[in-house]
C-alpha cells in the first residue's frame, strides 16, 4: 500500500521541486511544435514569425514545474499569449440611445456579408430590437433580391433602389428611410469583390465618409488561408474598423486566419458565424480560439492542472524548506492533502505523460485510505514530533497509532519513509533542471 503511496505521490514533490527554467535550447522543440500547429492551422508566415518571437521572449527564463517538461510549459504560455492577443472581448454593437445606429458590413465577395447581415438582424430582433436592411451591394447581380429573401424570412424592412447604381445614395435613402420608420438599427450590406481593388475600397471609403456609419465590420471568411492578412490590411487601411466577424467556422477550418486577421487590424473581434441558418452567430471567445488554433488542448490542460494545484509562491516556499532541510511531516501533510482531492489524482495522472499507470492505483480505495491514515497518523503527533520525526520512539509510535486508530507500523513506515525522501528533495530542490536530468538517469 505505502509503494503505490509514494510513487503516487512523486508526481506532487516533482512539482514542488521544480526549478528548472525556459532557455533557448530546451524551448526548441515546443517552439518547433508551436510553430507548425499554427501553419497547420493556416496563420500567415509573417504573423507566426513575429509572434513566436515575441512569445519566445517572453518565455525565456520562466521556471518549469519538474513534472512538466520544457515544451509543455511552453504551450501553455503560448496558449495564454494567443488568448491576450484574440482580446480583448468586446461583443456589443455599441447601440446609439437616439437615432438608428448605423453598421456597415464589409469584405470580400462570398465571405458571408449578406448573411452575415440576416444573423445581426435575427439577433437584434431576439432583443427586441427593430433593424432595418439596407442593399447596398450593387455588384454581384443577385445580392439585392438575395437580401429581400432574408428580409422575408425573418420579417424585417429591406431597402433597395435597382435604379440608382449610386451605392451612397442608396445608403443614405436607407437610413433615411430607418428614421422614418423608427427602426432602432440600419445594416448596410456593401460591394464585395473577389479580390482588393481600388474601384471597391474607394466606393467603401465613400459610403464612410457620407453615410458616417457607427459601426464598420470586416467580415472575414474564417477558411481563408495566407491571403487573410493582405486582404485585412487593405481594408483596415481604408477603413476605420471597428470590428471582425469571422464566417464559416463550423467545418474544419481551425481558424488560424482569425489569428492574422486580429494581428494586422487590432479591432475586437465581434461574432463567429457557425453556420449558413440566422441563429448560427455566436459572440467571439478567445479562450476557446485559442485552443482551436492551436489544437494543443491537452497539454495546456496538463499544464494548468499543474499550476492549479501548487501555486507559485508557495512553490517556492516549499523548494525553500526542502534545500534547506527544513521539510517537516507538517508540510508533508499539507502537500497530501492538495492531492487527496476526490478525483484530482486520477485526473492529474492521466494528464501527465507517462504517469497513467499510477491512475488506478491512486484512484483505488486502498490509496485513498492511505493518505488517509497517514493524515490522520501526522495529526496525532506533537509539533516537536513533525518538526523531528527521530524523536518518534517505540512509545511514542503506540501512542499516536492509538490516537489515529491504525496499526503502529503504518506510523513506523511512514517515519522510515519520510527520513528516506527528505535527503533525495533536498538534493533535488538544490539543483537546477539538468542536473537533476542526469541524477534521475543515474
Ligand atoms: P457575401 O458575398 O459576402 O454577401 O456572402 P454570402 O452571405 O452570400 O455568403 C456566401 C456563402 O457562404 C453562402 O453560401 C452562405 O450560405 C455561406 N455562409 C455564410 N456564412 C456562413 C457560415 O458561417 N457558415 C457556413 N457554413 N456558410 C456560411
Amino acid at each position: 500500500m505505502f509503494e503505490s503511496l509514494s510513487d503516487g505521490l512523486q508526481g506532487a514533490f516533482k512539482s514542488l521541486s521544480g526549478k528548472g527554467k525556459l532557455t533557448e535550447s530546451n524551448m526548441r522543440e515546443g517552439l518547433e511544435l508551436v510553430k507548425q500547429s499554427l501553419l497547420d492551422a493556416d496563420v500567415s508566415y509573417s504573423v507566426i514569425e513575429e509572434f513566436m518571437s515575441h512569445v519566445s521572449e517572453r518565455a525565456l527564463g520562466k521556471r518549469v514545474l519538474l513534472s512538466l517538461r520544457p515544451h509543455e510549459e511552453l504551450v501553455r504560455i503560448v496558449h495564454d499569449e494567443l488568448v491576450s492577443l484574440l482580446g480583448p472581448v468586446d461583443t456589443s454593437l455599441h447601440l446609439k440611445k437616439d437615432g438608428p445606429t448605423i453598421i456597415m458590413l464589409c469584405g470580400l465577395q462570398g465571405s458571408g456579408k449578406t448573411t452575415t447581415c440576416g444573423k445581426l438582424a435575427q439577433l437584434l430582433l431576439e432583443e427586441n430590437i427593430k433593424p432595418l436592411l439596407v442593399a447596398a451591394d450593387l455588384q454581384r447581380p443577385a445580392a439585392i433580391e438575395q437580401l429581400h429573401v432574408i428580409g422575408r424570412q425573418l420579417n424585417v424592412p429591406v431597402y433597395s433602389d435597382s435604379e440608382n447604381k449610386n451605392p451612397v445614395q442608396v445608403c443614405k435613402a436607407g437610413v433615411d428611410k430607418a428614421n422614418a420608420e423608427d427602426a432602432r438599427v440600419v445594416i448596410l450590406d456593401t460591394a464585395g469583390r473577389l479580390a482588393i481593388d481600388d474601384e471597391l475600397m474607394a466606393e467603401l471609403q465613400r459610403i464612410d465618409k457620407r453615410v458616417s456609419p457607427d459601426q464598420v465590420y470586416l467580415v472575414v471568411d474564417g477558411m481563408t488561408g495566407q491571403d487573410a492578412v493582405q486582404s485585412a490590411g487593405a481594408f483596415n487601411e481604408a477603413l476605420e474598423l471597428d470590428g471582425v466577424v469571422m464566417t464559416k467556422l463550423d467545418g474544419d477550418a481551425r481558424g488560424g486566419a482569425l489569428l492574422s486577421v486580429k494581428h494586422v487590424t487590432g479591432v475586437p473581434i465581434k461574432f463567429m458565424g457557425t453556420g449558413e441558418h440566422f441563429d448560427a452567430l455566436e459572440p467571439f471567445r478567445p479562450d476557446g480560439m485559442a485552443s482551436r488554433i492551436l489544437q494543443m488542448g491537452d497539454i495546456v490542460a496538463a499544464a494548468r492542472e499543474a499550476h492549479r494545484i501548487v501555486d507559485e509562491k508557495e512553490r517556492e516556499e516549499m523548494e525553500a524548506k526542502m534545500a534547506s532541510g527544513d521539510f517537516t511531516l507538517d508540510d508533508f501533510k499539507n502537500m497530501m492533502e492538495k492531492v487527496a482531492k476526490p478525483g484530482l489524482m486520477g485526473k492529474m495522472m492521466s494528464l501527465m505523460p507517462g504517469m497513467n499507470q499510477f491512475k488506478e492505483v491512486m484512484e483505488s480505495e486502498e490509496a485513498a485510505g492511505g493518505i488517509k491514515q497517514t493524515i490522520g497518523a501526522i495529526n496525532s503527533m506533537t509539533q516537536d514530533e513533525r518538526k523531528n520525526p527521530k524523536l518518534i520512539d517505540a512509545a511514542r509510535r503506540t501512542r499516536i497509532a492509538k490516537g489515529a486508530g491504525v496499526q503502529t507500523p503504518v506510523v513506523s513506515q511512514l517515519v522510515k519513509q519520510f527520513e528516506m525522501m527528505k535527503p533525495v528533495m533536498q538534493m533535488m530542490a538544490g539543483k537546477g533542471a539538468g542536473d537533476r536530468m542526469k541524477m534521475m538517469q543515474q
